[in-house]
């Protein structure tokens, strides 16, 4: 697991607030998440791995860097999300594996069908 490569900005002394593309909601890094156990202060590049957003539960890959508040406009956003890089669930990786191992053993089965 990698994290998103960080900006050097001006805004470096005021933490970059993160905001949920999926409901909007925004990461105040100084106030933290309560409800998570997160103290305020914890960046969100500093949140726990399994932090999820606390509106919707979208994973922290749905959040967009926006800045901190006090930075100036025109932030750089090029964080490099790993969007649709392995979308397979555990569920569906088992599904594939099972789907190959039957589709071996119908194949065997027709050989021993032919004799
Ligand atoms: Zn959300």
């Amino acid at each position: 697991m990698s994290e998103p490569a960080q900006e050097q900005t001006l805004a470096e002394q005021a933490p970059p607030r993160y905001e949920c593309l999926s409901c909007g909601y925004v990461y105040e890094p100084s106030k933290g998440d309560s409800n998570a156990g997160v103290p305020p202060g914890t960046e969100f590049v500093d949140l726990p791995a399994g932090w999820r957003c606390p509106v919707c539960s979208a994973k922290r890959t749905q959040f967009r860097n926006i800045g901190s508040s006090g930075a100036p406009s025109g932030f750089k956003e090029n964080l490099d999300y790993g969007f649709g890089v392995n979308r397979l669930t555990p569920g569906q990786k088992n599904l594939l594996i099972f789907g190959a191992l039957g589709v071996a053993i119908l194949f065997f089965l027709s050989l021993y069908g032919l004799r």
